[in-house]
């Protein structure tokens, strides 16, 4: 049997990647989370291996036909071991929050003590958050950034956990501007006893390029998402030392997916390799070094950051020095507006709630893929307080749209087009 059409039968489809397209690339993309991936990563993930059902691992799976998907995912395994410098990876998750979740369920019982760090302090969702499997199936306490600096601070986590004796301890964050030290979370764990889980998602792609201290020698477990700063497609992973192996996999598969994602495993593997490369190295430094640049310029227009500052690749701006009436919800839909992506964020104890907010969360990892440097991240920090003073003037927004539009298009993240459309080597 044909297929019916040999694109979306109506166009609808097309016609909205082809839109979304042309967002991606017209206006500024300051979500700390998000990045451009390569063509290659793309291409993979646009190819046969999704029709393939391959439950199980590189050599013990359920049914046939899996020769070469075999061949896919070692090579993911082995690229991932061998960038992060692990004992045994699990390139299979979906997503960062399914790696979490498969940690737990290898490391804990429904009900054990876990320490993580507070939503709204800077952690995420699947470090204990009430309304997340996590906070519903394990019992979290949770640690909070100091009130006079704004960090993370290390006798506040040693006094929780010599209180409430943790099975687990979770490093990690969503939303917080500083640098973490996986040998301090090591040393705290190994006074109570406890495990240690090291969430990278945000900055696994920092760590391999040595922009970051790596925690891979000090966790037990280390996981990560692979299209943050790591600049792969949309997925999680896991790396550990030996002795999890066996309960970390079985966790994953059959505990809790069903077939992998196999030409996202492809990507993945793709993705690896270019992190590997020494260019990577230069990247992470960059997104680092722009971070700065951008956070001075923002401090510069008069914008307080959350703990002064940044070390990594984002920043929490709190809006209340630059307007107090403005809130964080009303600054991401103006900004919108003027063609600059970014997210509302709550700051450390906001007045205001998560769906208002005080504040920003700024990233650099997408502008720094197109290839801006510190120059740009002066001028961008002028469209933002210049977009944000003139909220109320339509014309004025319109004419920061047409800057942007102007400022971006001079570095295209895909200079050949859209990498769906273009054919491969091309
Ligand atoms: C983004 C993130 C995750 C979840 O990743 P998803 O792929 O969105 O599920 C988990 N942990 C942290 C710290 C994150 O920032």
């Amino acid at each position: 049997m044909p297929f019916p059409s040999d694109s979306d039968p109506d166009l609808e489809i097309e016609g909205l990647l082809a839109a979304e397209f042309e967002r991606q690339t017209t206006g500024i993309q300051l979500i700390a989370s998000e990045n451009f991936t390569s063509p290659a990563v793309i291409r993979a993930m646009g190819s046969v291996l999704t029709n393939k059902y391959s439950e199980g691992y590189p050599g013990k799976r359920y049914y046939g036909g899996n020769a070469v998907i075999d061949g896919v995912e070692a090579v993911a395994i082995e690229r991932a071991r061998s960038l992060f410098g692990a004992e045994h990876a699990n390139v299979q998750p979906h997503s960062g929050a399914n790696a979490n979740m498969c940690v737990y369920q290898a490391l804990l019982q429904p009900g054990d003590t876990v320490l993580g760090l507070s939503l709204d302090h800077g952690g995420h969702l699947t470090h204990g958050s009430p309304v997340n499997a996590s906070g519903l199936q394990y019992h979290f306490v949770a640690y909070k950034v100091s009130g006079g600096d704004e960090r993370i601070d290390m006798d506040q986590v040693r006094d929780l956990a010599l209180e409430h004796r943790p099975k687990l301890i979770v490093a990690g964050t969503t939303s917080y501007p500083r640098r973490l030290e996986p040998e301090a979370f090591r040393s705290v764990a190994d006074e109570v006893g406890a495990l240690l889980m090291f969430d990278a998602a945000h900055i696994a792609g920092l760590i391999v390029g040595g922009a970051h201290p790596d925690p891979v020698p000090h966790a037990d477990v280390v996981t990560f998402t692979t299209h943050k700063t790591l600049r792969g497609p949309r997925g999680g992973a896991i790396v550990c030392r030996e002795e999890h192996a066996k309960a970390i996999d079985k966790a994953v598969f059959p505990g809790w997916q069903g077939g992998p994602l196999e030409h996202v495993i492809a990507a993945k593997a793709i993705a690896f390799r270019e992190a590997a490369d020494p260019a990577f190295s230069k990247y992470a430094h960059q997104i680092v070094a722009n971070a700065s640049a951008l956070a001075k310029a923002l401090a510069d227009e008069g914008f307080r950051l959350v703990s002064g500052g940044t070390d990594n690749h984002m920043m929490v701006v709190d809006l209340r020095a630059f307007d107090d009436d403005l809130t964080g919800k009303v600054a991401q839909l103006t900004l919108d507006e003027a063609g600059i992506t970014l997210n509302k964020n709550t700051v450390p104890d906001d007045p205001r709630s998560p769906f208002v907010t005080s504040g920003l969360r700024i990233g650099t990892p997408s502008v720094t893929t197109q290839g801006m440097a510190e120059g740009e991240m002066s001028t961008v920090a002028g469209l933002i307080a210049r977009a944000l003073r003139g909220r109320d003037d339509a014309g004025q927004l319109a004419a920061i749209r047409e800057e942007v539009r102007t400022l971006v298009t001079a570095f295209p993240a895909y200079p050949n087009g859209d990498p769906h459309l273009a054919t491969a080597h091309a």
